[in-house]
């Protein structure tokens, strides 16, 4: 297997990106050059290249290739092993792999069996993401505000709409604000404490090596749905473990962990069971953020084409009296995300049918959420969000006008018929790259015939 850039191995992560090729597999066929949502692969020689300053870790052309060649690269399950006490961070998607017939409480327990001594879900941090949401609008007229749970979104726009940069919501993301919340809790103890994520998203394996917003992440490792899908599963079709995970059912499980000698060591839980999840379990799935927010004028978009055209239309000013916009890169939410194994749509459905319950202002959501002054103090950014100038195409103004121009001239000599046998997704992205001198106008298969 020869992935790209060749100096990494599968399991050793890309400082930045989670999204690789592996060259072996592609053919060159250039399927994935037309979904790239911000035009960041190209294909030369016969095998597909993606441009890693442009890449948003979408994750989209891993669901376009034909012949599984983009890969999601997340760390591998044995970083665990430096650890003491192993805390898993479940989003709330891994509660919809397994369908309806195992309840949340058994995949609770299955966490345990395969070799993590604590649970923090991140449905906590989605409710405290939705009480500071609340918060800021109340307090806040810029509109529409947009959230910022989704690091693709966030990234699209840092890339190709920063004028809505100062839209987003400045906060954490919920996976931070659990990862956080999880060392505070267990900061008492000596032991080397190891907070590891469990993701169905690309972008948030980079979002860890590469934060937005803020200095560093209080996670040490993102786990990909589908490495641990199997450990968990042969924990749940084991022997069931009897009642929900208060203590003592929890303390069963560790008996039952150690009987099978799937653990070779014992912690007593230091993190309380968490209970009344239910508005942060529905973040699984878009309009999950707006079930929990119960807000007027709001908007719910997904699938990265549709938050495009979205965001478009609110920089043509199309958009007015909306006041808070969900959006997910994903189709369905994040229990699309690329790293997911259930099917989208029976995973949108579980969710559905597992948590309906209705938020209701002013009761409290869940156990213990930090307070108005500690959350604005803790989980909002510490880090301003700068546009990604990776399209500009030049800092100097005059050359960058000069550029446009000759661009332009390209462009009308082209047919314009954007067939993608240059190996750009488009005759438009044909004609800058030969601009910024990284293609040929020979490359152009029509116009070499004609001529
Ligand atoms: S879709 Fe892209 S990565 Fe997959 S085989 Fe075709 S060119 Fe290669
Ligand atoms: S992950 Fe998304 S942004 Fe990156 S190359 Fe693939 S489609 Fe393009």
């Amino acid at each position: 297997m020869n992935f790209e850039p060749t100096n990494q191995t599968p399991h050793i992560l890309h400082p930045f990106h989670s999204v690789l090729l592996d060259a072996d597999l592609c053919v060159g066929c250039t399927t994935c050059i037309k979904f790239c949502p911000t035009k960041a692969i190209r294909v030369r020689n016969g095998k597909a290249k993606i441009f890693e300053d442009r890449c948003i870790d979408c994750g989209e052309c891993i669901r376009r290739c034909p012949k599984g060649a983009k890969k999601a690269v997340s760390d591998p399950l044995f970083v665990m092993d430096a650890y003491d006490i192993k805390v898993a961070l479940p989003a709330p998607s891994l509660y919809a792999q397994f369908g309806t017939a195992y309840a949340q409480e058994n995949i609770f327990n299955a966490l345990l069996s395969a070799g993590f001594d604590e649970v923090f879900d991140v449905a906590w941090g989605a409710l405290v993401v939705t009480e500071m949401t609340r918060d800021i609008l109340a307090h806040e007229a810029l509109r529409p505000r947009i959230s910022s749970a989704c690091p693709v979104v966030v990234r699209l726009i840092q890339q190709r709409f920063p004028s809505l940069i100062p839209n987003l919501m400045p906060i954490l993301p919920p996976s931070e604000i659990a990862a956080r919340e999880a060392r505070r809790r267990l900061g008492a103890s000596s032991q080397k404490i190891g907070i590891f994520f469990l993701s169905p998203c690309t972008a948030k394996v980079t979002s860890v090596r590469a934060p937005l917003g803020y200095e560093e992440s209080a996670i040490d490792a993102v786990f990909s749905f589908g490495d641990i899908y199997a450990t968990l599963k042969r924990a749940l079709e084991s022997p069931p473990i009897p009642g929900r995970p208060n203590d003592e059912d929890t303390a069963s499980a560790f008996d039952h962990c150690a009987q099978k000698g799937w653990r070779e060591k014992q912690h007593p839980r230091r993190l309380p069971i968490m209970k009344h999840l239910e508005p942060g379990m529905g973040w699984a799935r878009s309009d999950g953020e707006l079930d929990a927010l119960q807000i007027e004028n709001a908007v719910s978009v997904d699938g990265i084409s549709n938050v495009i055209d979205l965001f478009e239309a609110i920089e043509n000013g199309n958009i007015d009296s909306i006041q808070y916009i969900e959006a997910l890169a994903c189709p369905g939410g994040c229990v699309g995300g690329p790293m997911a194994v259930e099917n989208p749509h029976i995973a949108r459905a579980t969710m559905r049918q597992r948590y309906q319950h209705p938020f209701e202002q002013g009761t409290p959501p869940s156990p213990e959420l930090p307070t108005r002054e500690q959350a604005h103090k803790t989980f909002l950014w510490t880090k301003p969000l700068v546009p990604n100038p990776v399209l500009v195409l030049d800092t100097d103004l005059s050359k960058a006008l000069q550029m446009a121009e000759h661009i332009e001239h390209i462009r009308k000599q082209l047919p314009g018929i954007d067939c993608g046998a240059c190996g750009a997704p488009d005759c438009d992205a044909f004609a800058e790259d030969i601009v910024r001198n990284l293609s040929s106008v020979e490359e152009c298969r029509l116009l070499t015939r004609s001529t």
